[in-house]
């Protein structure tokens, strides 16, 4: 059996960036959603981060679905650790590498909202680290998975428009502003330090 992520604070917690209806149906209807499919189309014990990169051990015929399915748990997992009622900043190794790679933290920021202006149609913007450690920022649509392409996902954005659209509508601009307020680093730092 597969499993979400239990929602680290309630649905109210990311007020007034993302509203309390909008993290409830996010979180019990979306990505549980993703859950029940996955285990409706699998009873494996493929540990779930493992599933994009061990795709070719499930039937062919049901590849596309449960890579599908098992994308969407994994990304919104990261998303709600992603954020938080309270903030935080990267640190550690990664602060280290993002000062590095991008100049300090604002430009990683500037450099992410332009990322994910480009993204076209459903998808997420993510940061990224390869097994080198080398920080990138990228676009996956729809349920893609940056673990199929051997990068391990730190962070990321949902922009699918049922991340916002019932508190921005097609404001998605100022979603991606605003979100900054709500943004935690601890599960990237903590990725980040045990990977390299
Ligand atoms: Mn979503």
């Amino acid at each position: 059996m597969y499993n979400v992520i239990n929602l680290p604070y309630p649905y109210y917690a990311l007020e007034p960036i993302i509203d309390e209806k909008t993290v409830n149906i996010h979180y019990n209807k979306h990505h549980k959603k993703y859950m029940e499919n996955l285990n409706k189309l699998t009873n494996s014990t493929i540990p779930l981060n493992q599933i994009p990169k061990r795709i070719d051990e499930f039937p062919i015929n049901k590849r596309g679905e449960i890579l599908y399915n098992a994308g969407g748990v994994l990304n919104h997992n990261l998303y709600f650790q992603s954020l938080n009622p309270n903030p935080s900043l990267p640190k550690g190794k990664l602060l280290t590498k993002i000062n590095e790679t991008f100049g300090n933290f604002e430009n990683f920021k500037t450099n992410f909202i332009t990322k994910a202006k480009l993204l076209k149609g459903s998808g997420y913007t993510f940061l990224v680290s390869d097994n080198k450690g080398n920080l990138q920022i990228i676009n996956m649509p729809n349920q893609e998975t940056p673990l199929s392409y051997n990068l391990t996902p730190l962070f990321n954005i949902d922009l699918w428009e049922h991340a916002y659209y019932l508190k921005y509508q097609n404001n998605k601009d100022e979603y991606l502003q605003n979100i900054w307020s709500k943004t935690s680093f601890d599960n990237a730092s903590k990725i980040y330090e045990l990977l390299i």
